[in-house]
């Protein structure tokens, strides 16, 4: 596979010409724990992870200063063993997930709440009408601090499609904004993947979450 760092370097660089103050997390969901060490070791600060198992593994062996980011759905029952591990969660799509989250957090967690923004079947989070009175909910919850929104686009080339997507986020984060609730700051914008971080940068996204680009994906076999 090909080194981590020059493709990082570029990335980063590319991205600060479009937005200064972008950070890229890292998805290695899909490599093992030497690959993701070299990702960290080529100077990436933020590590993206959708599975419990894939965190725990990961947080117990990497090795530096790193930010641990929660991307995937996360099931209620398993809560308690992701939440002291993580800085951020990337995924907050129910209202069940915060309460659980009040439940068994030490202290707030910084979470994203996700939208479908698309209105996708397959996709989960809260249609935008649905947004304002979720976070509105929220101020009952000291443990869920919600620092942005994030959302998935549709896997499309469709340049316009894209777009649409990432201005509805942003025109919703600063409706929330508006909204100067003291839990709900709601400066971040979590955007972009492989395919689209480029155009969700241009649009404000202040987190763009890169997996397969940026540290490629193993085989089982391989890891
Ligand atoms: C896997 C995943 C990504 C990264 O996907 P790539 O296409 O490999 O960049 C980003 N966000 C979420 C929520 C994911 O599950």
């Amino acid at each position: 596979m090909k080194a981590i760092k020059p493709k990082f370097e570029e990335m980063a660089h590319t991205l600060n010409q479009i937005n200064s103050g972008i950070e890229i997390v890292a998805v290695t969901k899909q490599v093992g724990v030497d690959r993701t060490q070299e990702a960290v070791d080529a100077g990436i600060r933020h590590l993206g992870e959708n599975r419990p198992e894939g965190l725990q593994l990961k947080h117990a062996e990497i090795k530096g200063n790193v930010s641990w980011h929660y991307i995937g759905t996360l099931q209620s029952r398993k809560v308690k063993e992701v939440i002291g591990l993580i800085d951020y969660l990337h995924s907050l799509d129910r209202m069940s997930l915060a309460k659980e989250i009040q439940k068994r957090a030490d202290k707030p967690v910084k979470c994203f709440v996700q939208v479908n923004v698309s209105g996708e079947d397959s996709k989960s989070g809260f249609s935008p009408e649905q947004v304002p009175a979720f976070i509105e909910a929220l101020k009952e919850f000291d443990k869920v601090q919600v620092v942005g929104l994030m959302t998935m686009a549709p896997n499309t080339q469709d340049e316009a499609q894209l777009r649409t997507t990432f201005k509805g986020l942003k025109e919703l984060q600063q409706q929330i904004v508006a909204g100067k609730w003291q839990h709900a700051p709601c400066t971040e914008l979590s955007m972009g993947m492989s395919n689209d971080y480029l155009i969700a940068a241009e649009e404000g996204a202040t987190f763009v979450r890169v997996g397969t680009a940026l540290v490629g994906s193993e085989s089982e076999a391989e890891r």
